[in-house]
């Protein structure tokens, strides 16, 4: 039971990490500089993190922009008071997602000027379906060896969609539950302490605030635990993090 506990934590922080320090902080909004040897490391780690759910970055990056820009209002690609529930909005979210791969949709300019990171190879790898299955099927070996009973094989569905499940608890309830700190003429929402299993993720509401800011946390009792790993990675100069906008220092 131990190793399914550890696999099943170890997994979900592990992709969320990547989630919203490489897709999130550096794909979408570049909030640190690194060599292009790192960018790599962190892509495949992201990639290996994410596994069966690999959200490729480039998608994610434009996906992202336009929800910064259209922040719950009808262009919005995710917004909950657009959706009447919660698999709405992801099946709706995936299908923009994939429309970006294929080049069904083509992203407005405005969203691909600022650099977006781009491996083609490893993105068809990871993307492809096969690439998907494979790791699905690593994920229920694990589980057939290390599970107690059949319940616990419940939880492989989340380790099958894990990225786009994080992605769609931030969305959802960081657009709809909590407290706000500033007036951003939409419904963005903070949460804490309960936020830390989505690590700074879900101070939405300080981000939208100072969206190029890489701390979300803005008040004492709030704590972003993954700008607090970046400042560590800033510290042996894996990274270098660009200060934050004056105004955001709020
Ligand atoms: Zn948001
Ligand atoms: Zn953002």
């Amino acid at each position: 039971m131990l190793a399914i506990i550890l696999f099943f934590l170890g997994h979900w922080f592990l992709s969320l990490f990547f989630h919203s320090f490489f897709l999130h902080r550096f794909a979408s909004h570049k909030m640190y500089h690194t060599s292009k040897n790192w960018e790599r490391v962190f892509y495949i780690s992201t990639w290996l993190a994410q596994g069966s759910s690999f959200l490729v970055p480039r998608a994610y990056g434009v996906m992202h922009r336009m929800h910064h820009t259209y922040s719950d209002t009808e262009k919005d690609p995710h917004s909950p008071h657009f959706f009447k529930d919660v698999y709405q909005m992801m099946k709706s979210t995936i299908v923009i997602f994939r429309g970006f791969l294929t080049g069904k949709n083509l992203p407005d300019p405005q969203f691909t000027e600022a650099y977006l990171p781009i491996w083609d190879k490893l993105d068809k790898f990871g993307h492809h379906v096969i690439t998907r299955i494979f790791f699905g099927a690593l994920y229920t070996i694990f589980y057939i060896y290390f599970a107690p009973n059949y319940w616990w094989f419940l939880l492989l569905p989340i380790h099958f969609l894990m990225g786009p499940i994080q992605g769609a608890i931030v969305n959802w309830c960081g657009h709809k539950y909590g407290y706000s700190n500033y007036d951003n003429g939409d419904h963005s929402k903070n949460s804490t302490p309960w936020g830390i299993f989505l690590m700074g993720e879900l101070f939405q509401n300080n981000h939208h605030f100072a969206k190029d800011d890489a701390n979300f946390a803005k008040k004492w009792f709030e704590f972003d635990l993954t700008f607090f790993l970046m400042r560590g990675m800033h510290a042996v100069k894996i990274i270098r993090l660009i200060p934050a906008p004056l105004e955001s220092q709020k």
